[in-house]
């Protein structure tokens, strides 16, 4: 996200300044804890901060969405896509990747995954055509999805971009499940407790 606009002013001059708001840019880092990562990026070892650096070039350059899932790969196909052990006729779906790991975490869903890249949010401008609900209405379709898991998160906008696509979904016969409300209504999967998720998986029910 380019910061040019509250560019804020450093006495080290206007470089160290673009470094503390790009630092403070990112999630749970306030401007103290910035400034505190640039004065150590400034007094490592030159080498060990390139290394950073390149780390961060390297991962967006490999790392990309998989075609069939848009889960992140760097391979062609995410590992789950390619694992021929996991059911593909059993989709659950998330809004975000990490949603997906936090599932994954749990170790009890054996079917395959699809990323929306998010939730339907009049409020800030995301509609149905900024997600991936068109692939997953094609991969339903194509591979004859037999149930879909609901695995958006209990918000507002979460169920509704569940509800929307299970109404897209209902004249193709595809079973709809949910995760089991043990998990509080409002709250976020990346947060929950991985036991409590792995019995709302298990729990799933009729969405
Ligand atoms: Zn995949």
């Amino acid at each position: 996200m380019p910061r040019s606009a509250m560019e804020t002013r450093h006495p080290y001059g206007p470089t160290v300044g673009r470094l503390v708001d790009q630092l403070a840019g990112l999630p749970g880092i306030g401007r103290k804890s910035a400034e505190r990562l640039a004065q150590h990026l400034l007094g490592c070892d030159r080498a060990e901060a390139m290394a950073l650096a390149e780390a961060i070039r390297d991962v967006r350059q490999a790392v990309h969405p998989c075609p069939v899932c848009f889960n992140l790969t760097e391979d062609e196909q995410c590992e789950i896509c390619r694992d021929s052990r996991r059911d593909p006729q059993v989709v659950c779906v998330v809004e975000q990747p990490k949603d997906l790991l936090v599932i994954e975490a749990t170790g009890v869903f054996s079917g395959r995954y699809h990323v929306l890249g998010g939730k339907i949010s009049p409020l800030s401008g995301v509609g149905p055509d900024d997600l991936t609900i068109d692939a997953l209405v094609r991969r339903v379709r194509r591979d004859g999805v037999r149930e879909i898991v609901m695995g958006t998160n209990p918000t507002l906008e979460g169920d509704g971009t569940a509800l929307y696509i299970s109404n897209l979904l209902a004249d193709d016969g595809v079973q709809i499940t949910r995760l089991a409300r043990g998990i509080a209504s409002g709250s976020v999967l990346e947060f929950a407790n991985r036991e409590m998720l792995a019995d709302a998986m298990r729990g799933r029910q009729s969405f």
